[in-house]
This record gives structure tokens, sequence and C-alpha cells, in this order.
């Protein structure tokens, strides 16, 4: 089978976020495998465990990301593909989603598993965006998967809820919690992940021009929520805690 992974590199989403003029301070923050990509990362594995064939991690980012695709392929992937140019100036889902398409085209592929949510950017879309650009089946949100005859089975989260959907090959899935246990790479995973091939694509490579990427969107600011304000605890008896609430409520809240 030809099974990719679609992989981001992310915020350690222990870090605390700072934000100087409108940008995330990346200085001295540590960076991760998006977490729901792992999840996508060790199902990869287990297929290719399953059914034979090839993983190939595939990332768009800078030459940090080597990183956490060498870490992918420390966790048992095949082979790393990182796609990145200096004249990318800037970059939204359209980017991420033409650089992707236009790697895609050239591939023959079984599945491509991705994550359901990036836990930075938040906003879900480049696996079905993906899937839509490449004309094939894509599911969301997959909690179990099994491949048999040409059909994916899949169990997909809705709300709580379980679906249980049948697609053929190829399709697209994006990985919801729960799906598996992401494994830890070994030490012999590690030392084999470095002589693992790792390509690096450019625009020229991938074909396209720097007008082609370009944003449709702009980020016009960024900011933090604002600071919780510390709660108050109310002293004296029940009747008059209660009295003091009421007043509170109507004359400070303004709620009743
Ligand atoms: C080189 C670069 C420059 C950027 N510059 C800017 C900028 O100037 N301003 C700005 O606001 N944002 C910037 N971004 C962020 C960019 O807008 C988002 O990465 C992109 O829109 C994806 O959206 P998301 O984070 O909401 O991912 P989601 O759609 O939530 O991610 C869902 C899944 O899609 C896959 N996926 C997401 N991103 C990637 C990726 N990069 N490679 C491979 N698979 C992926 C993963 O499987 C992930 O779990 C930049 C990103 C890159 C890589």
């Amino acid at each position: 089978m030809n099974i990719f992974v679609i992989m981001k590199r992310t915020f350690d989403t222990e870090e605390k976020i700072q934000i100087e003029n409108g940008e995330v301070v990346e200085d001295g923050a540590e960076f991760i495998i998006n977490p729901y990509d792992e999840y996508a990362v060790e199902e990869a594995i287990q297929l290719k465990e399953e059914h034979g064939g090839e993983v190939t991690v595939v990332s768009v980012g800078d030459e940090e990301t080597e990183k956490q695709i060498r870490t992918a392929l420390a966790m048992g992937a095949d082979k790393g593909v990182l796609i990145e140019d200096e004249e990318i100036d800037g970059a939204d889902t359209f980017t991420v989603q033409e650089l992707l398409k236009a790697y895609f085209k050239e591939q023959e592929v079984d599945i491509i598993l991705g994550g359901n949510i990036a836990v930075d950017g938040g906003s879900g879309q480049i696996g079905p965006r993906l899937a839509d650009q490449l004309g094939i089946n894509y599911v969301t949100s997959v909690t179990d998967l099994k491949i048999e005859d040409g059909t994916a089975k899949i169990e997909k989260d809705a709300e709580g809820d379980q679906i249980m959907i049948e697609v053929p090959l190829p399709v697209l899935i994006t990985a919801q919690q729960g799906l598996n246990e992401p494994r830890y790479p070994s030490l012999p995973g590690i030392m084999k992940a470095k002589k693992k091939p790792l390509e690096t694509l450019d625009l020229d490579d991938l074909d396209l021009d720097e007008e082609d990427v370009e944003p449709k969107t702009k980020t016009v600011d960024r900011y933090l929520p604002p600071e919780k304000q510390a709660g108050r605890k109310l002293e004296g008896e029940l009747d008059e805690q209660v009295a003091e609430l009421v007043s509170l409520l109507k004359n400070e809240a303004k709620v009743i």
C-alpha cells in the first residue's frame, strides 16, 4: 500500500504562548509533531505492518521541520518529504493545500492520513481541502480504521456518537484522539531514522510559481484573551451572603 501522512510541526501544547507586535514569539519555544498527526503516523505504521507497503510523511514547513519528520521516521515511517521555499511569503490554508496538491498529483495514493486539527492554527481545513482538490473521498475525525479488499471501514466520532462508514480507496482520513496509542521512537528506530531518505522540494520541483501559492487570506491581528480577574469569596451568615450575591448580580453584573 502507498500510505502517506500529512504532518504539521506545531508549538508544544505545554508552551506558554507569547505574542509581540501581533506575532507569536517562537524564540526558545519547543516544537513537536501536531498531536493529532502522531495518531496519523502511528496508524500509518500499523497499516504498513498489516498490509505491507511504504509510509511517506509529507510536511510543508521550514528546515526546522526536519526534526519532526525525523521523529516520524524514528517511529517507523519509511520516507520523509519536506516542502519548503524561501520564496513562500507567508502561508494560509490555500497555500498549504496548493503545495500538497502539487506534490500528491504526482503520487500513486492508497491512503492519506492527517490530523483532525492542528493545535495551533486550528482550522481543520487542510485534509478535506486537499482531498477535494485531488478528487478523492475523505472522512474526518476517525477513531477506528480497517482496510479490507480495497475498502476502508471507518468508525467516526460525531459529537460523542459513533458513525460507521465504508469507503473505497483511495481515501483521505483525519485522525481523532482514541484512534490508537502512538508509540515512542525506540533507540534503534532513532539510529535508523538518520539514514532514511528525506527529500526536500521547493516551488520549482513542484512546478509552481510564487503567485500560484500566494495566500488568499491575511491575518490582521493576533492577541491573547484578556486575563481572568480573581474570583470573590462572599463572607458572613448565609442570608447576608445571599443578599450580597443578589445585589452583585443586579448592580454589578446587571444580569437580574
Ligand atoms: C511555511 C509556512 C509559513 C506560514 N506563514 C504564516 C503566516 O505568515 N501567517 C499565518 O497566519 N500563518 C502562517 N502559516 C500557518 C498556515 O496558515 C497554516 O499552517 C495552514 O493554514 C494550515 O492551517 P491549520 O494550522 O489551521 O491546519 P489544520 O487544517 O487545522 O490542520 C489539519 C491537518 O492538516 C495537516 N496539515 C496542516 N498543516 C500542514 C502542513 N504545513 N504540512 C503538512 N500537513 C499539514 C495535518 O495533518 C493537520 O493535522 C504558515 C505555515 C507554514 C507551513
